[in-house]
């Protein structure tokens, strides 16, 4: 049936359904470019505004995985595994994937995570990655499928057939205003990880000022909208929901990230990232049906290190290079006296961000040292004077910028009032 861009947008701004055939039709033509991006940015909208049930989310992300190509990984493809993954909605300082993956792999499972790079005050995988020198973010399908059956781990780069329409809408999503839409949020991330072809897939949904979604209410909405789509196409999913009012671990920055990720697979590193990287290999391996292993001894035991040792080395990196380091370091003391109540994701985030540990536009390179390196978590006591954070730039002009954000950021209060702080999983979403 021949459709018009017009209609489109006119039935979503009218508050009707979209039918099957106006979607596949108005996905496939952007994706060619028969429907501009001026019709585009009015659907987009409309959606936000007026929102999309469950059929239309559900084929709106049938329709972006059919823009591209569709991966599997069958056990007899991979050594035997079953296939897992996590996908994190992006927080500051969630370096989570890199013991993750190959604590999972050590346990029997293969993880075929791909991975995005960072925009704006939150940091992408691929960035830390890359600051190990000689790591390469580029596969053939051929060495993802040796790596899968050998390590039983990959994180790299999605190629751009994977999912082409999501990387066109999401563009221009973000120049109008309607990144936000949770329809659109979910089918963008689903039909990406439905076309990587993982057999299972937890969802972290970070909740928080340094997180997409600001409130629990809308994180939930966006979680299980996302369970849904996983239930619709054949993927075992559950989404967990974690605190993002505060950065996850004591570093924020690529090779600061990496460094503090050795620590966790070396049995060691703060105990929330360790906390949740046991939560989630727990889940990623419940979904691929392995429940005899605990994760716990595949770290004790240095499983988990050698997996990684062996996933970095597969992609080109030598896992006992020296990280880089930035040229310049200052130290910023605590105001005053008391315990932290208070370290605001998002600040922490901006601040690494002015210190080059992020990009504004997707074409901008990254400082691998740059960052923020945190003494003090909220809960711990402070003294005034003492170290509360450590910055990390090559460029002294640099930390102006971020002490000025980074003062907003804490809060202490005395030592008698002990702040009540919320847990690290705020909830659990399944079907
Ligand atoms: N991440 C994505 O991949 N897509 C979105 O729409 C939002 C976050």
């Amino acid at each position: 049936m021949s459709q018009s861009a017009v209609e489109v947008i006119r039935a979503k701004r009218d508050r009707r359904a979209l039918t099957d055939e106006q979607i596949d039709w108005v996905v496939a033509a952007y994706t060619r470019g028969d429907v501009a991006d001026e019709q585009m940015s009015a659907l987009a909208m409309a959606i936000l505004l007026n929102g999309m049930d469950r059929r239309e989310i559900s084929r709106w992300t049938d329709a972006m995985i059919g823009s591209g190509i569709r991966m599997s990984f069958p056990p007899e493809s991979v050594g035997g595994r079953p296939t897992t993954d996590k996908h994190s909605t992006g927080g500051v300082g969630d370096k989570i994937t890199l013991p993750l993956a190959p604590l999972v792999a050590a346990c029997g499972a293969a993880v075929p995570q791909l991975s995005g790079r960072g925009l704006g005050h939150t940091g992408g995988t691929l960035d830390k990655l890359e600051s190990i020198p000689g790591w390469r973010a580029t596969l053939t399908r051929d060495e993802m499928l040796a790596q899968l059956a050998d390590v039983g781990a990959v994180v790299c780069a999605a190629s751009d057939d994977l999912a082409p329409a999501d990387k066109k809408l999401y563009a221009l999503r973000d120049v109008t205003g309607t990144v936000e839409a949770i329809p659109l949020i979910a089918s963008s991330i689903m039909s990406k990880k439905i076309a990587e072809g993982t057999g299972a897939l937890v969802l972290d949904v970070k909740v928080g000022s340094g997180a997409f979604m600001k409130d629990l209410d809308s994180a939930r909405e966006l979680a299980r909208t996302m369970v849904a789509l996983g239930s619709d196409h054949d993927v075992r999913t559950v989404a967990l929901l974690t605190d993002m009012t505060t950065p996850l671990g004591l570093t924020a920055g690529n090779a600061l990230e990496v460094r503090e990720s050795v620590e966790v697979l070396a049995g060691g590193g703060p105990p929330d990232v360790v906390e949740l990287t046991l939560l989630l290999a727990r889940e990623m391996l419940a979904g691929a049906g392995i429940t005899d292993v605990d994760p716990a001894d595949r770290l004790a035991d240095g499983s988990a290190m050698d997996a990684w040792r062996r996933m970095i080395a597969a992609q080109g990196g030598d896992p006992d290079a020296t990280l880089p380091t930035a040229r310049e370091t200052s130290v910023v003391p605590a105001p005053a006296d008391g315990v932290l109540a208070g370290l605001d994701a998002y600040a922490v985030g901006m601040a690494a961000w002015r210190l080059g540990a992020g990009r504004a536009r997707k074409e901008d390179p990254v400082q691998a040292g740059a960052g923020v390196e945190m003494h003090a978590k909220p809960g711990a006591a402070v003294r005034g004077g003492e170290p509360l954070f450590t910055l990390h730039s090559d460029d002294t002009d640099r930390f102006a910028g971020a002490e000025e954000v980074l003062a907003e950021a804490v809060v202490i209060v005395p030592e008698g009032d002990r702040p009540d702080l919320p847990g690290l999983v705020l909830d659990r979403v399944a079907e």
